[in-house]
């Protein structure tokens, strides 16, 4: 089947991207190279090997430290960022230190910075570098703000670097929310105004109290296990300005290629990608994952509607549960009420009410997502394995002098192994545990724990 997109203003036939990308890609590597040729003053340089052209509307938020998406790089290729200036002090050896590679960058600057320094700000956009806003004044806690505080940020920073351009300055339109606090309401505003907010893909930590070395392990080692990605570094930074000659220099040796990205426009379209190629990339089984799957972003179609559930069609109190123990008979007394789980009183529902039909997207599920699932002995779930020790006649009962402990442990063992069912008094008393059924429930429960 032939799918087609809109990439830009192009439309491409899926089965030609590859195809498209790669004459495209080659096209530009062609054009770079005389470019490089001409205004790259060592032949040895790392360089730029291509610009990528985006469209921020399209990929509202990018970069795999927080989002679904991420540039669509292929393997081996960086994007180089620098945040928080233009301080001259240091951004300029910045500048100078990425014109001997002949590299071009993305600097995300600040309002006040650029209101403070506009010669910066031209500076590096007379370089070839694309220019990109950080809000105002830097608040190191943007998503607590209020959401009118977080908009005149978000709109006195481009305000500002656009008035130190000049008039008629046109500037990305990509962002960057400071400390990558972000919230909702932020990103909202931002797509509202065709803000394309940049998370990044990777850290070199060159904020913190850190060595230049540090920064520079830090990059490469990030960079290395991820293979590709954005990289976040600070223009303001004298340990960055002292880290990035040597990480340009083992870019280069690693084989590594510098991408430029510019946003789209009617005369420059975005560069054709498949939409897989924004996905953020699976992570290998081999690599532990300290984050929870994500929480889908639901959302719903406009317009239908399906008939609301009846909360009792998900009542799970079945009362074949609760007889189980009655039909082991025997004259064996029926256990007390457990003190959890409580009778829960279900809110009534409106017989008519109506909640929105999900869009289709909410049920896709990502590749490389794996889920593991407990598996229960269901011939001999814990709830039966609890009752088994309840009913099991106590024999240390027989033996006063050794009760209290025998009590005292068994309680203790048994909120270990059952927090679900609380030690009540009446139990304490007229029951005892079995300890091999004691032992079996924790291992259980162990195993549970340890998915
Ligand atoms: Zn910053």
């Amino acid at each position: 089947m032939r799918t087609e997109f809109m990439a830009g203003n192009v439309r491409v036939g899926v089965r030609a991207t590859h195809l498209a990308v790669l004459m495209l890609g080659l096209a530009s590597g062609l054009a770079a190279l005389p470019a490089m040729a001409a205004n790259c003053p060592r032949p040895d340089a790392l360089g730029t090997s291509r610009t990528l052209v985006i469209d921020a509307k399209e990929h509202p938020l990018i970069g795999s430290m927080q989002y679904r998406e991420t540039l669509p790089l292929n393997d081996g290729e960086v994007v180089l960022t620098f945040d928080d200036g233009p301080l001259p002090k240091y951004s300029y050896q910045i500048l100078e230190i990425l014109a001997a590679q002949c590299v071009k960058a993305t600097f995300f600057l600040v309002g006040n910075q650029a209101k403070a320094n506009p010669e910066g700000v031209r500076k590096l956009r007379d370089a070839g570098h694309t220019v990109a806003t950080h809000t105002q004044s830097h608040p190191y806690a943007m998503s607590r703000l209020s959401m009118d505080r977080a908009k005149a940020e978000i709109d006195g920073g481009i305000a500002s670097v656009t008035a130190a351009l000049g008039e008629g300055a046109v500037i990305s339109p990509f962002f960057r929310i400071p400390g990558l606090s972000r919230n909702d309401g932020i990103e909202q505003y931002a797509r509202e105004k065709g803000l394309q907010v940049w998370s990044t893909d990777f850290l070199a930590d060159d904020w913190r109290s850190v060595s230049s070395k540090r920064v520079h392990d830090l990059a490469m080692q990030r960079l290395a296990a991820k293979g590709k990605g954005i990289l976040l570094l600070h223009d303001i930074q004298p340990r960055t300005v002292a880290a990035l000659p040597k990480i340009l220099q083992d870019l280069k040796a690693g084989g590594y290629r510098i991408v430029h990205v510019v946003p789209a426009t009617p005369d420059n379209p975005a560069t054709p990608t498949d939409p897989q190629q924004w996905r953020e990339y699976p992570t290998s089984e081999l690599v532990a994952t300290s984050r929870w799957p994500k929480v889908p972003g639901f959302a719903f179609a406009q317009h239908e509607l399906l008939p609301a559930p009846l909360l009792t069609d998900s009542y799970w109190n079945d009362a074949r549960l609760l007889d189980r123990p009655q039909a082991r008979g025997r004259g064996v007394p029926m256990p007390r009420p457990a003190p959890w789980p409580r009778e829960v009183l279900l809110a009534s529902i409106e017989p008519d009410s109506a909640l929105p039909v999900p869009a289709t997207s909410v049920f896709e599920v990502e590749e490389g997502v794996r889920v593991a699932m407990l598996g229960v002995n269901a011939a001999r779930p814990v709830e039966r394995r609890v009752a088994a020790v309840e009913e099991k006649p106590e024999p240390a009962a027989k033996r006063p002098g050794k009760r209290g402990a025998a009590v005292a442990g068994a309680r203790g063992r048994r909120v270990a192994a059952a927090p679900q069912a609380k030690p009540g008094r009446a139990a304490a008393k007229r029951t005892g545990p079995d300890k091999s059924n004691v032992r079996r429930i924790n291992r259980h429960n162990q195993q549970a724990a340890s998915i």
